[in-house]
């Protein structure tokens, strides 16, 4: 496939060890984190991608490989010495729209000082991924410039420890991407719409507030739009659906001339369909055998939605 690299995206979030229990199994210890479902995500519509995160001594470095095979830059991702990754367990219970958290051992994460300045790329996106949003304000000073659009997400976790922080960079950012729990809990209201507009008032020019099996909503002052979630996707496991939604937006928008209301309704549609692969397995199972001609392959029962 032919791409062009004139678009640098800056992906930051988690490099992970995960453990994920369902119904019917437990993964065992797999690779996860924010930044590595963005990051793989977003490269099947670009090869422009730099990550800013920190792994610890037990992550493989086989993995950074591969990710440089997609056209993943990993040469910003600190590695500690003394450390043990980010590692997370969950557990869905009854439903795969509960998650219930185990354990979150932030290990290395406690130590992250993203230093980006000395890499000096103009990134025109800047995807910043769930992590503490102190982290991702020092992120944001590093590389704001006239030009480039600033992505945000966030969860639960992040919510409930540091809302006033959260708050502060989510006044800078132009686009916010949450589910509908966590709007409720930001929007501070049970209605979606409501929601939506307490947090723009904010400043983000847009927010998508994703809703599961309800597919998910676009808001911007003026402008409202939706998309419906594609069915007939068996789940085993919706761990990084959401991270896996917004690399889709993210590498999708890359690789358009210009952002906009519209590209980033059809962002959405590209998104939905990444994150659709990412539940058919375990971890990055899936999302590491597919390719943008399956992709496309599957957008086409979403064709009459794009803009
Ligand atoms: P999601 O797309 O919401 O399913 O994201 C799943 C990923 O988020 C997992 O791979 C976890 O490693 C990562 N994660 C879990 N908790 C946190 C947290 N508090 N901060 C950042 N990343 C997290």
């Amino acid at each position: 496939m032919n791409m062009k690299r004139n678009k640098p995206i800056l992906v930051a979030g988690t490099m992970a060890f995960d453990e994920i229990i369902t119904t019917s199994a437990n993964s065992g210890k797999i690779i996860g984190g924010a930044a590595t479902y963005i990051s793989y995500s977003s490269s099947f519509f670009t090869n422009d991608i730099y990550v800013s995160s920190i792994i610890g001594n037990d992550f493989p470095i086989s993995f950074l490989h591969e990710m440089n095979s997609k056209g993943i830059f990993t040469g910003m991702i600190e590695v500690s010495k003394k450390d043990k990754s980010f590692y997370w367990k969950g557990e869905y219970k009854n439903d795969f729209n509960n998650r219930v958290t185990h354990l979150t051992h932030l290990n290395a994460l406690e130590f992250y000082k993203p230093n980006l300045n000395k890499h000096s790329i103009n990134f025109d996106l800047v995807m910043l991924g769930n992590l503490d949003p102190v982290i991702q304000m020092d992120i944001y000073s590093q590389v704001k410039n006239d030009h480039n659009f600033v992505i945000l997400d966030t969860m639960n976790y992040w919510i409930e420890k540091t809302e006033k922080e959260l708050f502060e960079i989510i006044s800078k950012v132009n686009l916010v991407v949450i589910n509908d729990e966590e709007s409720q809990m930001l929007g501070k209201s049970d209605l979606i719409e409501e929601c939506a507009k307490n947090i723009l008032s904010c400043g983000p020019d847009y927010i998508i507030i994703k809703k599961g099996s309800q597919g998910a909503e676009l808001f911007s002052k003026h402008q409202r739009s939706t998309i419906p979630a594609l069915d007939n996707i068996k789940v085993v496991d919706p761990t990084g659906a959401g991270d896996s939604f917004v690399g889709g937006v993210c590498g999708y928008l890359a690789s358009r001339p210009s952002i906009s209301f519209k590209e980033i309704h059809n962002a959405m549609i590209y998104g939905s369909v990444v994150a659709s692969f990412c539940i058919e397995e375990f971890g990055l199972a899936r999302l590491q055998k597919i390719s943008k001609e399956i992709i496309d392959e599957r957008i086409k029962t979403f064709a009459s939605y794009l803009l």
